[in-house]
């Protein structure tokens, strides 16, 4: 059997090392606090369940049109101020991110990606044959300095990635910054995927949409949003010359999303309830951000996350050696290094988790810190 060479730079060494560290210490007997979760730790709302399950029954059981119910997308149209025909649904926001990536990303090409990021942007770049330009941003708070982006940027860069707020920093971008960086992509030919899938889960500072620039495919869904990760409910917003790209490999990929859940999410939109919901969620997390940054910035210089449910801390040892370490504490965090260059010594903490839960992690955090003292 031999592999495809676009997938020779690609590794899941990382994430089956980590799997396997934390099976061990499972098998071992070790009781663990998983700080790992990539989603909202709440179930999928009943409102959503109710409508999917009677959506079902009504016959919403086949396929729907490439660019999703017509229902859905003119209420995604609306809340983000554009055009019915500039959305088109995905199965998540992850079937949105690949089909824009093999949409735009040129073999061959740079694609510049702010670090730390998402891990997946990386693999999309290196499935796509690009070269990786990687942007600090640890001395700005984890938000790209345009002027950095800038000095990298050139006619042969393909795509940018933006996320924000970001996984794994909660860093949240301000609307000054993020269209500076478009304007400098679009100037070189460039064009921007802004990843806007935690747009909702914020806390002081409202992140900003990159909806209706020319040169920018947004990418949402409501994953995180409704906490409904296995339903796979993703949308693209993009200027139609773009999603017709996009829908080239769409018609290919996720052809289209579940039909009940469309409708279901359809319904919670078109009813007035989906704010509602949201800020449930939001609160809750609200209240852990808080717990979870007050408690570990006594230890270690953390940036105040402002949106999703990560914390991105330098702990100033290596990050394998820290997380296997702590696993002996009774805590499993996510090693810095799958996120980009420059994160040796930072672990991702989610706080996707119950208060209960956090004060264990936190307790076994600093008895681990202060044995070392
Ligand atoms: N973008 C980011 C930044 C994410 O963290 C995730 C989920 N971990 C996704 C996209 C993918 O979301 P989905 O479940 O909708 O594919």
């Amino acid at each position: 059997m031999r592999e495809a060479g676009r997938l020779s730079q690609i590794s899941t060494s990382m994430i089956r090392r980590m799997f396997e560290i934390v099976e061990k210490a499972k098998k071992e007997g070790k009781e663990i606090v998983s700080l790992t979760i990539g989603e909202p730790d709440f179930d999928t709302p009943k409102e959503v369940v109710e409508k999917a399950c009677r959506a079902m029954n009504e016959g919403y059981t086949h396929y729907t049109s490439n660019f999703g119910l017509e229902e859905l997308r003119e209420a995604i149209a609306e809340r983000y101020g554009a055009h019915l025909s500039n959305v088109m649904v995905t199965a998540g926001g992850s079937e949105a991110l690949i089909n824009a990536s093999l949409a735009f990303i040129e073999e061959g090409s740079r694609v510049v990606v702010p670090t730390p990021n998402f891990l997946s942007y990386f693999t999309y770049a290196k499935m796509c044959g690009a070269k990786i330009e990687q942007v600090r941003t640890h001395d700005t708070a984890f938000i790209p300095d345009p002027d950095r982006v800038n000095e990298v940027m050139g006619r042969d860069v393909s795509v940018l990635f933006l996320n924000y707020p970001n996984n794994p920093t909660g860093a949240v971008m301000s609307g000054k910054d993020a269209k500076a960086i478009v304007e400098i992509a679009a100037d070189n030919g460039a064009i921007v995927i802004s990843d806007e899938i935690y747009d909702q889960i914020y806390y002081d500072v409202k992140p900003t949409s990159l909806v209706g620039y020319e040169n920018v495919v947004c990418v949402n869904g409501f994953s995180k949003s409704l906490s409904m990760t296995g339903w796979r409910i993703g949308f693209t917003i993009a200027d139609e010359r773009l999603l017709d790209s996009m829908l080239k490999v769409h018609q290919v990929n996720g052809v289209c999303a579940p039909a009940f859940a469309q409708k279901a999410v359809a319904e919670v939109l078109t009813e007035g309830i989906f704010d509602e919901v949201v800020s449930r969620m939001v609160s809750e997390f609200r209240k852990r951000r808080d717990y979870v940054y007050s408690e570990l910035s006594k230890i270690y210089d953390v940036v105040k996350p402002e949106g999703a449910f990560y914390m991105f801390v330098n702990v100033k040892e290596d990050c394998m050696a820290y997380a296997e370490k702590l696993l002996d504490y009774g805590v499993a965090v996510t090693p810095g290094l799958p996120f980009g260059n420059y994160n040796e010594t930072y672990v991702r903490i989610s706080y996707a988790n119950s208060i209960e839960n956090l004060k264990k992690a936190v307790e076994s955090i600093k008895s681990y810190e202060s044995q070392k003292a």
